[in-house]
């Protein structure tokens, strides 16, 4: 999409110069806005045409039953699935009596933009009707990062001929029809109707919608309200009904006089207060976004969004697409957790129903990394709803025979609604992903309140899962048998190394966080002899190594497996998981993701270089990236070992998922991971900076093609900019006390009053690598 010339890029900018209906949902996605709380897909204003309409709120959902074929023990029996709710987006148009609609009549000029700075949609086009009268119509649409609860559409129509007269429509849709699903699996269980009437009602220029889910029992309401202004004659009136409400402006326009509409939209939810709560809570949310009137609304995202780029912004400079491609996922990473406030961070956030708006590890090993270091609020935040749902995973530990607790692996409210167990249950690594971002946020946060309280107890039920779920075999190592790591294409193996090196970690971490707070510990239950036990495990903890081909074992036996004809496998067979029964994927080498790969990120500490160097050759022959997990730890693995040029190739793959639609499912929602995964790429693999046990240290080093890159990192309180040029690099304090780093293995203090320079050493020679026929990354040109 981005190689298409409808699509500009500017630095803080993605600009559609076209309307192209065949990527009408691809776009929807790319052009969604959310706070977290509130998301919107990028649909028209009129509503029509769409690729798939959508508007969401976090952790609203239904249940539905998961059926199958042949029960089993432990499987769980409900699943949950976002719903499209309440569409406060819809302003319909009707020119003299011509609705407007960009597939009928002349559409002289369409634009849109998304402006990563100001933190808005706009759009402009120019149409004439069938029968020939032209307007210009202007729209921009907001979701507020200030103002949890609330949206607002400013909404301009202008007669480009004589007198026009024009109705503009303004509606809350609730149940909208929507396309149906495609059979991908990766797309989302269909859900007809899911909302039922509890309440309308409507005065003056406002309106309000609420609707109760069937099966899960919660309760949501949209409400409208509306600033109308005109030429004079200009009149309104509003109606309401179960699933549609509906202001109509009518006006009689003439050159130069536009009608103007300020759209003020609020969403709440509920599980547990009452309809009339709820109606209250949204119209209370109304008359603040109305007090604070459109432009005040303007200034309160442009201010949060100054200060989010203040902590955040990376620049590239010598690659113009990747720059912009950084930004827009570092954006979209924001949009995800912002405003989320203890409620799940969805694998494609709220812009879109993939994955049936389910939270996953995405949210702990990629999008938490992003959110700890430029909006540590948020990381903790997501934290916290872990921890709200300690409970369900506790129960759900117990009922699978085991101790402390078994987090979901895919979910919504909390409850596993994965039915799939070798790719589900099994995937208990989850549970250390968890442990590790709660490690990590506290050592970038010092935040006492969190590591004494919800900390700790995440860390506790977690080593202790670990304990229960793993044995000391008769010489004594810790075994952790019959699990999946985060390679989807191997199930339910003995002793994988990246789970067990992070359960290591895990179970370090409770040790040592019990001997912080004893009390709090012992309110726990935890005693001597229990943290004795998680620390004997880590220290026996068991890494499977091939002596032979000496690389270490993504898990036992797996160098043993009979490789996966990859010669044999044509283009068109990616991604295999649509073309090739699991059975056979999982008895073959071949890698969906980054596994071992990711461990060697991930506890890059207990890797040798020439170890790191080995492994990730063998294993780069092995992986198809069939998952959008994979390549940003490619590129920061491939930057740490020399493979300067193929980290560049890996990053660009990251950073373009969506906007070149790699995947070709980017209509069904963002590949949240893969743009968290950007700012990964860059920071951590052409900044090499890695946070192994709370020390921050760098490794920079550049690819041929980018001349600089700069970043910015929040650090117990202090922000530290690093600017990577050829051949040196310079670490600033922008904020805070000294603070101490490590660059390419030496420890330096950076102090505020001058910034810290040291040069950088020429990288290990790079042997030269291969990837699977067919799943080599695009060689990147860059765009300057
Ligand atoms: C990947 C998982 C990931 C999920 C959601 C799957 O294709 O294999 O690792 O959690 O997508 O993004």
């Amino acid at each position: 999409m981005i190689e298409h010339p409808a699509f500009q890029i500017e630095p803080w900018l993605i600009r559609e110069t076209e309307l192209d209906f065949d990527r009408l949902a691809q776009t929807e996605s790319v052009f969604a806005l959310s706070n977290g709380h509130i998301g919107l897909r990028g649909n028209l204003d009129e509503g029509e045409p769409s690729g798939l309409p959508g508007s969401y709120l976090a952790g609203f959902y239904e249940a539905r039953p998961l059926p199958y074929a042949e029960a089993g023990y432990g499987y769980p029996e409900a699943g949950q699935t976002i719903i499209n709710v309440t569409n406060g987006k819809i302003i319909r148009l009707l020119v003299e009596d011509e609705p407007f609609d960009v597939r009928y009549g002349e559409l002289r000029r369409h634009e849109r933009v998304l402006d990563l700075r100001a933190g808005v949609l706009r759009r402009t086009l120019e149409w004439a009707s069938p029968t020939g009268r032209s307007v210009r119509i202007t729209s921009t649409r907001l979701v507020s990062f200030a103002q949890r609860a609330v949206a607002a559409i400013l909404y301009e129509v202008e007669a480009m001929d004589g007198k026009t007269p024009v109705v503009v429509q303004s509606e809350l849709v609730a149940n909208e029809k929507l396309p149906d699903a495609n059979g991908d699996p990766r797309a989302t269980a269909e859900l007809a109707s899911p909302l039922r009437s509890e309440y309308f009602g409507d005065r003056d220029t406002r309106a309000v919608l609420e609707h109760s889910t069937r099966a899960s029992g919660l309760t949501m309401a949209a409400a409208m309200d509306h600033v109308v202004e005109g030429p004079p004659g200009t009149s309104s009136t509003v109606e309401s009904f179960e699933d549609l409400a509906r202001l109509l402006v009518t006006a009689d326009l003439v050159r130069g006089e536009p009608v103007r509409l300020t759209k003020f939209v609020t969403y709440g939810w509920s599980r547990r207060r009452s309809p009339p709560a709820i109606v209250d809570q949204v119209s209370a949310a109304l008359a603040e976004g109305r007090h604070t009137g459109w432009d005040g609304l303007l200034a309160e995202q442009r201010s949060y969004l100054d200060d989010f780029w203040d902590r955040a912004d990376v620049e590239i400079d010598g690659d113009s697409q990747l720059q912009c491609a950084v930004r827009f996922g570092l954006f979209h990473t924001l949009q995800a957790g912002a405003r989320a406030e203890r409620r799940a961070i969805a694998a494609k956030g709220l812009t879109g129903p993939g994955y049936d708006g389910h939270a996953f590890w995405d949210t702990e090993t990629f999008v938490l990394p992003v959110l700890t270091y430029t909006a540590p609020h948020a990381a903790r935040d997501a934290l916290r709803w872990r921890k709200l749902t300690l409970e369900l995973a506790q129960e759900r530990a117990s009922s699978l025979g085991f101790q402390g607790a078994a987090f979901p692996w895919r979910t919504i409210r909390g409850q596993e609604c994965s039915g799939y167990w070798p790719a589900g249950t099994a995937a208990f690594h989850i549970n250390a992903d968890i442990a590790d971002a709660v490690v990590r946020y506290q050592a970038a946060s010092e935040d006492e309140e969190f590591s004494s309280g919800d900390g700790l107890e995440l860390l506790v039920q977690t080593a202790r899962l670990w304990r229960s779920l793993g044995h000391h075999d008769a010489a004594g190592r810790f075994r952790i048998d019959g699990v999946t790591g985060p390679d989807e294409y191997s199930a339910v193996a003995d002793n994988n190394v990246y789970t067990n090196l992070m359960a290591e970690r895990n179970l370090r971490n409770a040790f040592e966080a019990v001997k912080c707070y004893p009390q709090r510990a012992a309110e726990l239950g935890v005693d001597d002899e229990e943290a004795a036990a998680w620390r004997d495990a880590a220290k026996a903890m068991l890494i499977p190594y091939d002596k032979h081909l000496k690389v270490h074992s993504q898990a036992e036996a797996f160098t043993q497996h009979e490789v996966w004809d990859f010669d044999a496998t044509t283009p068109e067979q990616y991604p295999l998981l649509l073309h090739f029964p699991y059975f056979d994927l999982y008895r073959k080498q071949v890698v969906k993701q980054a596994d071992l790969v990711l461990a060697m990120h991930l506890r890059g500490d207990v890797f040798s270089n020439s170890e790191k160097a080995r492994n990730f050759a063998y294993y780069e022959r092995l992986t198809v990236r069939d998952s959008s997990l994979s390549a940003s730890t490619q590129a920061v693995i491939a930057a740490e070992v020399g493979q300067l040029e193929l980290a560049y190739d890996y990053l660009c793959e990251a950073a373009l998922i969506d906007l070149d639609d790699l995947q070709h499912n980017t209509r069904d929602g963002l590949h949240i991971a893969s743009l968290a995964g950007t700012w990964i790429g860059a920071v951590a693999g052409f900044g090499g900076m890695r946070d192994h046990d709370g020390v921050l240290s760098f490794t920079p080093r550049l690819p041929e093609a980018l001349t600089r890159l700069t970043f910015r990192l929040c650090w117990r309180g202090r922000r530290l900019l690093v600017e990577v040029t050829r051949g040196r690099v310079s670490y600033s304090l922008l904020k805070g006390s000294p603070m101490d780093i490590v660059h390419h293995g030496r420890k330096a203090t950076v102090k505020e009053q001058a910034p810290l320079i040291r040069p950088i050493p020429r990288p290990p020679p790079g042997e030269s690598l291969s990837q699977p026929r067919g799943r080599e990354p695009q060689r990147r040109r860059p765009a300057r």
